[in-house]
């Protein structure tokens, strides 16, 4: 059992995962065992997984099921070892029982959604290994997943991501995306929408949109720019070579868009970590898909983010969240330009 507690003085939840101590990779050295494990995700290895929620053959049409292993392309499994608790697809229509006191705390044991995504049955490593095909199938399987988690009641927002190699996050070598859908909106997410819905009343226009015209204006930091997409390393970036994929629609919705936009969206994403991986000599990095609550549809934000894993977080991070930056945005952009 697990479960998602709030801290009140820093307004943070957290997730009690107690079984993920049952991972058998769980505190042990990683990179060790992987070379010995056989890879879970490889097409013939179905039987290592949970039974598939979801899977797609390469010319897109879905399987509802593993009722054909032999001929799948992308596959949506549930999490075997999820961060908090978990229910079967049958129970998940259940009442949510909500949050609870506890003490000075908050105590929530609602049922989130924790799902993985395999983009190919092929063991790729990253994705810029990814056919097109491949790439733009993942991305659909993606946003029905998310569109999914969306007509939950009891889902309240989910994060969609994928971490790559062991200083990313990832516990495999093959690649996945996973799906977080939490019985909770986590602060940060709740004052980003706050400030977006403050912005759009003051402004009449979207603070997301008026950032990327700013930046399409300046051109020190756009890394490339295309009919739907503006890709930036944003002026304040946390990290090195952080880049952010805006929207250059206001009404941008990831689960509604035309297949034409989310194909140029995936192009951008594997874009990125193919120019990460020339730059920096393959590091790892993460991919996270930015949503707002799902209650909120007037607040959306919808924008994706990369970046490489170059530096840790060290105490000054991690006591004020004040981020420490060695490469200067304009200086990332340059680069991944191939300029510099
Ligand atoms: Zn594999």
């Amino acid at each position: 059992m697990s479960d998602l507690r709030l801290d009140p003085i820093n307004q943070q939840w957290v997730a009690i995962a107690r079984n993920r101590r049952d991972r058998p990779m769980e505190f042990v050295p990683m990179e060790q065992l992987r070379q010995q494990m056989i890879c879970p995700f490889c097409k013939g290895n179905e039987e290592e997984t949970p039974s598939a929620l979801a899977a797609y053959r390469a010319d897109g049409s879905l399987l509802l099921s593993d009722d054909d292993l032999s001929n799948w392309s992308a596959r949506v499994i549930p999490n075997r070892y999820p961060s908090f608790s978990f229910r079967s697809a049958e129970d998940r229509d259940q009442p949510d029982p909500g949050s609870q006191s506890y003490g000075p705390f908050e105590l929530n044991c609602s049922p989130g959604i924790q799902e993985l995504i395999i983009p190919s049955s092929r063991h790729v490593n990253s994705l810029s290994e990814l056919s097109d095909e491949e790439l733009k199938l993942s991305f659909r399987a993606c946003r029905d997943r998310l569109a999914y988690a969306k007509s939950l009641e009891h889902i309240k927002h989910a994060m969609l991501f994928m971490n790559c190699r062991l200083a990313a996050g990832a516990s495999l070598g093959h690649i996945h995306y996973q799906l977080l859908g939490t019985p909770v909106v986590s602060e940060p997410v709740i004052s980003r929408t706050r400030r977006a819905q403050s912005y759009r009343t003051e402004n009449g226009r979207s603070m997301m949109g008026d950032l990327a015209n700013w930046e399409i204006s300046q051109g020190a930091r756009i890394v490339d720019l295309t009919e739907h997409f503006c890709v930036v390393c944003p002026f304040a970036s946390r990290f090195a070579f952080q880049v952010w994929i805006i929207p250059r629609s206001e009404d941008f919705d990831f689960t509604s868009c035309d297949e034409d936009v989310r194909n140029e969206l995936a192009l951008h994403c594997r874009n990125i970590v193919t120019r990460y991986e020339i730059t920096l000599d393959n590091p790892a990095y993460n991919l996270l898909f930015h949503t707002g609550p799902f209650a909120s549809p007037n607040g959306q934000i919808g924008y994706f983010e990369l970046f490489p894993r170059l530096t840790l977080a060290a105490g000054f991070e991690l006591g004020t969240d004040i981020w420490v930056n060695p490469v200067a945005p304009e200086a990332a952009a340059r680069r991944l330009r191939s300029e510099d």
